[in-house]
């Protein structure tokens, strides 16, 4: 009995040194060890035996199990060092192949407009300011020489908000322009005032051409002496920081309320150089004889300067306004035969630029 429990035990030891992987080791360790084995057969032959024999079989045959144990286990942890030596070796990590890149998002064309409007007149001094986008109606049309019965507001009256009338100032409305900024800036009483006002704007327009939801950018400068004169030098320094050196500006009479006198600005095409025509001699489908509409300016009625504390007969101003999308199209040339798109949210359209 006790040669025939050392012979297993060799053989056993034998058995798990040579297990070449963990799963053969767990084979190995089942068939010697688990119920159906040769060890376990050779227990139960113990209950024949007599009770000095079986207490020194028992005792050896513990041993052996121990030792047989001990052996697997050193086994079992060589065989995870190969493996994870094996491992390192295989999935080493290359740290000198190209990463790959997140996809990067970009702002949106209509803020990159923004941006280069803002940083053109911040270089003549003008400070970007903020104004409410949801505003009284005496900002919006009465500070602005039209009162509540006046014809020019029948275009603007625009999206109503529901909200309780004041006393003074009237309802609420989505501002359907920038010039609301502009009193409200002249009502801060803090002068000289050379401010840029861009801001979303609403009216009730939609269609190819229109979104009920756009950009206004609107430019006051209210100080001593100030005339047409600077006007045309304002615009004239937009042209060509926004549009190229060589375009340039006019200005062609019109009537505004909040303005006297009045222009609307044309700037000259870029397509024509501002002639007309092409080359070829035909006649340039961009524009009307060589200038493009841009917006509108003038110089601030006085009626706009007394509504908002400005003595008139000190202080004069100039301002001027219009579409940032509308601005932003003519300059990088993108033809869209929907604005709509702008909006849209659609990232193969948006992802051109
Ligand atoms: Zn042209």
């Amino acid at each position: 009995m006790k040669d025939k429990l050392l012979k297993l035990k060799d053989k056993i030891i034998k058995a798990v040194a040579e297990a070449s992987d963990l799963s053969e080791l767990e084979a190995v360790e089942v068939t010697s060890l688990g119920r159906k084995s040769e060890f376990s057969q050779a227990m139960k032959e113990l209950g024949g035996l007599s009770e000095g024999e079986r207490r020194e079989i028992g005792r050896l045959a513990n041993e052996i199990k121990q030792e047989i144990d001990t052996a697997v286990d050193q086994r079992r942890l060589e065989l995870q060092q190969a493996k994870f030596a094996s491992l390192a070796d295989q999935d080493r990590i290359d740290v000198t192949v190209p990463g790959i890149e997140p996809p990067k998002g970009h702002l949106h064309l209509t803020t990159q407009a923004i941006d280069d409007i803002v940083g053109i007149f911040s270089r003549l001094g003008f400070t970007r300011v903020k104004h409410p986008e949801v505003e009284w109606d005496w900002f919006t049309f009465e500070s602005l020489n039209m009162p509540p019965d006046h014809p020019a507001r029948d275009e603007w009256e625009t999206f109503f908000v529901n909200a309780p009338t004041h006393r003074k100032l009237g309802k609420m409305v989505l501002t359907p322009h920038t010039t609301s900024g502009s009193a409200r800036e002249l009502k801060k009483g803090r002068l000289p005032i050379r401010m840029i006002n861009i801001s979303k704007t609403y009216r009730r327009q939609i269609d190819v051409s229109h979104t009920p939801m756009f950009h206004q950018f609107e430019g006051l400068l209210v100080d001593r002496g100030v005339t047409v004169t600077h006007l045309k030098g304002v615009l004239d320094h937009f042209a060509r920081e926004f549009f190229g050196p060589d375009r340039r500006t006019r200005l062609r009479p019109f009537h505004f309320r909040f303005t006297e006198p009045s222009f609307e600005v044309d700037i000259s095409c870029g397509i024509c150089s501002g002639t007309g025509h092409l080359e070829s001699g035909s006649k340039c489908r961009l524009c009307k004889e060589g200038w493009l509409e841009l917006g509108g300016a003038g110089m601030l009625h006085p009626n706009v300067l007394k509504a908002g504390g400005v003595d008139p007969d000190e202080y004069s101003a100039l301002a001027f306004g219009w579409g940032v999308e509308r601005t932003m199209m003519m300059c990088s040339g993108i033809m869209v035969d929907d604005i709509r798109v702008l909006y849209r949210s659609d990232f193969r359209f948006l992802n051109q630029f």
